[in-house]
């Protein structure tokens, strides 16, 4: 498992599909996100016209490509699901967008990864619901104007920061999702362990939720390969023992920090005295992107109070080395 949960094989893709909220009630948390999205369906739905373009933003696993699909079915609308990285010609986002049905919601993930081309395209779509296209090329080339059926177009991005600011402006519903607590990720656990028909013990989901990165996604598939070792070696039965078993097997560690979390506070410590260090030297270091670090690892290890920044870079907490089993002033390996 990375930090995004997302290394799970092609027949695991249905189960993670079931295990998935269809509606605002099946949805924990997020509850300020919620609340509002909820007000502005129902405004929407009731003047039937679609729905702002929506913007989620946040680290990976947290539940936006789940909300999009919750959205569609609240107004409901149809989706169309699409990605940055996969749109690289005009022509493909035409496609797409002469083909929705009025308040049909139109899903881009990774949107920060738009080619420059594409993205120009979008605006004036996103805008007047209008295209120009290019057809022929050489002397005969001609640009037409098509109009499209009024949408809504959602983003998803982990790095808001890399959006241009035209592209952000577009957007005017604008949401941050944060990572879950145990408590909430403990309800999601059983409710998928309900889904997926495996009998949970209260103090097993809570003991998965609180080594799951405060990510859904990770909850889940923790969850689903706990299921295996209580299969196998076990009754079945996921209790706390089976739980402990399998999470120590899968080299889960006890805040379910990753490989690369590790990294990067053992890095801090062994490489730059416990800090503070600048992100772009850290980024180096752990070879990593910085805008990764940034977005990806580093809220995460804030939240969980093992990182601090200061305006001269970040720096470990004692808890970090506490967590590590290192006594601060000491230093280890280089
Ligand atoms: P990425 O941006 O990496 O695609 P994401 O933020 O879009 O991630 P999702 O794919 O929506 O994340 O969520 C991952 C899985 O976590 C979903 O399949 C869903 O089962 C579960 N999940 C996410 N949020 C919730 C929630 N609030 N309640 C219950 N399950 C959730």
């Amino acid at each position: 498992l990375d930090a995004s949960g997302e290394n799970f094989s092609s027949e695991e893709f249905d189960v993670e599909r079931a295990l998935r909220p269809l509606s605002f009630d099946d949805f924990a948390g997020q509850e300020q996100v919620l609340e509002n999205l909820q007000v502005f369906v129902q405004a929407a739905n009731m003047r039937g016209e679609a729905l702002d373009h929506t913007l989620f933003h946040g680290p990976p696993g947290l539940g936006k490509t789940t909300l999009a699909n919750i959205l569609a079915n609240e107004l409901q609308v149809g989706i169309k699901v699409t990605s940055g990285p996969v749109l690289d010609k005009p022509g493909d986002l035409a496609g797409l967008l002469t083909n929705l049905e009025e308040r049909d919601i139109l899903f881009i993930d990774e949107i920060h990864r738009l080619s420059p081309i594409v993205e120009e395209y979008l605006y004036s779509a996103m805008e007047d619901y209008r295209i120009d296209i290019m057809i022929e090329t050489g002397p005969n080339a001609r640009t037409v104007q098509i109009n499209l059926n009024p949408f809504t177009l959602i983003g998803a991005t982990t790095r808001s920061g890399l959006l241009t600011a035209p592209m952000r402006a577009r957007f005017g519903i604008s949401s941050r999702l944060q990572y879950y607590s145990t408590e909430l990720l403990s309800g999601i656990v059983e409710r998928s362990a309900e889904i997926l028909k495996v009998p949970i013990e209260q103090n097993a989901a809570i003991e998965i939720a609180g080594r799951s990165r405060g990510t859904p996604r990770i909850a889940n598939a923790l969850l689903r390969r706990v299921r295996d070792f209580a299969q196998i070696k076990g009754n079945g039965k996921i209790d706390m023992e089976i739980a402990k078993f399998g999470l120590k097997a899968l080299n889960v560690d006890a805040h379910g920090l990753d490989e690369m979390d590790n990294k990067i506070l053992t890095t801090i410590i062994d490489k730059f005295k416990g800090g503070p260090v600048g992100i772009s030297t850290l980024a180096t270091a752990v070879s990593e992107s910085a805008e990764t670090i940034e977005e990806v690892y580093e809220p995460f290890l804030i939240q969980q109070g093992f990182i601090y920044r200061t305006p001269r870079g970040r720096e470990v907490t004692e808890a970090a080395y506490k967590h590590l089993g290192r006594v601060k002033g000491s230093t280890q390996g280089g």
